[in-house]
């Protein structure tokens, strides 16, 4: 948003009035003066201050990005663990919903919002966002299995009880126990499913990041606000 319209949002001050704080030399953005009222600031990470005291505007919905620790349940009605929400220390949490669950032993992005229509554009595979996926197996694959699992997973597969196969998705092999996956979907418990067709088991997984989102500056159990670039970017 607009620096001059932030403040006339924040305040009483008309655009106008606002224009004359800022030539005044009476707002600073993180610490720094700004005179000029078209600098753009986002409006839920930059720290705007008239005269030494915060400005704020309501924002109406919340986007968070969660590091997930093990241990943590995604489910509405935790059965066993405790919920992934009690992480997160801010106000009204209960309208805070998921975008695309994780496992109790799964860590990594999760990202959540109570904005409804936002949340399903991250989670549709019509929107097709990667999320990628690191992951370390019970057996080693020797070559030739790990080209046939390439193989089949750029190509679709029927997982049990499924009608449709998986979208095409890359599988990347670190070495014969370690992979990464990337996928645009997030069919139930998929990943785990995947290696599982192929005879083996998902013994750690973690996602590493979410469309361009990554965990980049957050230790595990940490949150952050999405900046409005990354809100914007789903
Ligand atoms: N796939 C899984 O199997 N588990 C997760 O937690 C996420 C994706």
């Amino acid at each position: 948003m607009r620096l001059d319209k932030f403040i006339s949002k924040a305040t009483e001050l008309s655009r106008k009035e606002a224009k004359k704080v800022l030539h005044a030399s009476e707002i600073t953005v993180n610490d720094e003066v700004i005179k000029d009222g078209s600098v753009h600031v986002d409006v839920l990470n930059d720290e705007v201050m008239w005269a030494g005291e915060p400005l704020s505007v309501a924002t109406g919905s919340r986007y968070l990005l969660l590091y997930k620790p093990e241990g943590f349940e995604c489910t509405l009605k935790p059965k066993e663990y405790p919920m992934v929400t009690e992480l997160i220390a801010i106000p009204e949490l209960g309208n805070l919903r998921i975008a695309g669950r994780l496992d109790v032993d799964t860590t990594g992005a999760l990202l959540l919002s109570d904005d409804g229509s936002w949340l399903h554009r991250v989670t549709s595979p019509r929107h097709l966002h990667e999320k990628v996926y690191e992951l370390t197996l019970a057996d080693p694959m020797d070559e030739t299995e790990q080209a046939h699992a390439v193989k089949k997973v750029a190509q679709g597969i029927l997982l049990d009880g499924d009608y449709e196969p998986t979208k095409p998705a890359t599988l990347e092999f670190i070495d014969e126990t370690h992979a990464r996956l990337i996928l645009t979907e997030g069919k139930y418990h998929q990943v785990k499913r995947m290696m599982g067709y192929f005879g083996n088991k998902v013994i750690e997984l973690h996602r590493a990041s979410i469309g361009g989102i990554t965990l980049e500056g957050l230790e595990k159990g940490e949150s952050r606000f999405l900046t409005e670039d990354e809100i914007n970017s789903f």
